[in-house]
């Protein structure tokens, strides 16, 4: 049992203060990644800083015809929101996709972006793992490591990230709004999550002392063509092997603007402009599906148990790219 304190922030500029006076305390929002990485002695935090009660619940509208979602939006909220089902039904199909009822309740907009990988060696502190302790070595990369990276991966880290929603506000070209001791930045959701590189143990690029405070969509929200496809081991309370969002925007049957990013085979949401770019201006055939996940999956390598997904991908690109165009979400 590791000892730890508990404090309450009463507003964003406290939580910032706390956390900034001492580094080895965490934010705890809905608790159901953090509270099951302390119980696995895998995070150690000397204190919470609960920022429940801070004011970022809510879901605004922006300026320029978007929407600003509070980092302390439930996940459900967000899933079953009118604005999201109605303008950005891609994100509110990839929320659902993902963990059961009674966590995506629980779990918040900030806490899903900062999720930690589910690589069961970075769970098992018997094991060596680069994430969980720098310089002690990658038990994946020569172990069972069916549920791992394909894309973006290192000498020292083969993991992925777990979030689906991430997945799609990647497609979305999503926006995180971060406050620190520096004052308030944003940064495309693109550019949040790291590829591990020589620092795994490093997952995002929010820098010591930031919260989250928002995630703002743009206001293209692909709610005609769109669709998130998840292949995973069972139905449901499964993370993804391989998933998909797509967001097209079609006239007649030619593709005027594709969004195409992947989930469960990198570090990080997978996204290529060139890959999208195959898809504008032509007909939306399994075709020129095919050429796209060529390109999205150029340079892709598998360890031995995940090779598969190399094919699994290729083939749920094209599946997930002919659901959007036709406007259903029915393979
Ligand atoms: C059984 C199970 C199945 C799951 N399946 C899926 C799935 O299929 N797909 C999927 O996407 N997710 C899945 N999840 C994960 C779930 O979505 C995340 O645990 C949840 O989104 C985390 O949110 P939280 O608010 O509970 O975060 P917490 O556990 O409270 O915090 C997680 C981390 O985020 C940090 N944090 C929280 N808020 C902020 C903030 N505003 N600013 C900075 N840092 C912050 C905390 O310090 C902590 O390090 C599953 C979870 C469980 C338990
Ligand atoms: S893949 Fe990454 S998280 Fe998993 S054991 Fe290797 S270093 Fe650790």
């Amino acid at each position: 049992m590791n000892n730890f304190e508990y404090a309450r922030a009463s507003d964003v500029a406290d939580a910032v203060r706390r956390i900034a006076a001492d580094p080895a305390a965490k934010f705890i929002a809905g608790g159901t990644n953090l509270i099951d990485l302390m119980k696995e002695n895998v995070a150690r935090p000397s204190r919470l800083i609960d920022i429940t009660r801070l004011p970022l619940d809510q879901v605004e509208e922006t300026r320029d015809g978007g929407l600003r979602i509070g980092a302390l939006v439930p996940n459900s909220d967000l899933a079953y929101h009118p604005q999201v089902e109605a303008r950005y039904p891609l994100l509110s199909s990839a929320i659902l996709a993902g963990a059961s009822q009674q966590s995506r309740n629980m779990a918040s907009v900030g806490g899903n972006l900062m999720q930690r990988t589910r690589c069961p060696y970075f769970y098992d502190t018997a094991t060596p793992c680069n994430k969980r302790e720098p310089a002690t070595g990658c038990s994946a990369i020569h172990g069972f490591n069916r549920g791992h990276a394909i894309l973006g991966t290192s000498e020292d880290c083969i993991a992925t990230n777990p979030s689906d929603m991430s997945v799609a506000l990647a497609a979305l070209e999503a926006v995180v709004h971060v406050t620190g001791p520096s004052g308030d930045r944003a940064m495309p959701l693109a550019d949040f999550h790291r590829l591990p590189g020589d620092t795994p143990h490093v997952d995002t690029n929010l820098r010591p002392a930031e919260i989250i405070t928002a995630v703002e969509l743009p206001a293209r929200g692909f709610a005609g063509h769109h669709a998130y496809l998840k292949i995973r081991e069972r139905a449901s309370y499964a993370f993804a092997l391989v998933s998909v969002a797509v967001g097209l925007e079609l006239h007649g049957d030619v593709v005027t603007e594709a969004r195409l990013a992947l989930g469960g085979v990198a570090h990080k949401p997978w996204r290529d402009p060139e890959a999208e770019a195959l898809l504008r201006g032509r007909p939306a055939t399994a075709e020129h599906g095919r050429r796209a996940a060529d390109a999205l999956l150029r340079g892709a390598r598998g360890f031995g148990h995940n090779d598969f997904k190399i094919e699994l991908a290729r083939r749920a690109i094209v599946r997930a790219l002919g659901q959007a165009a036709r406007g259903s979400a029915r393979g």
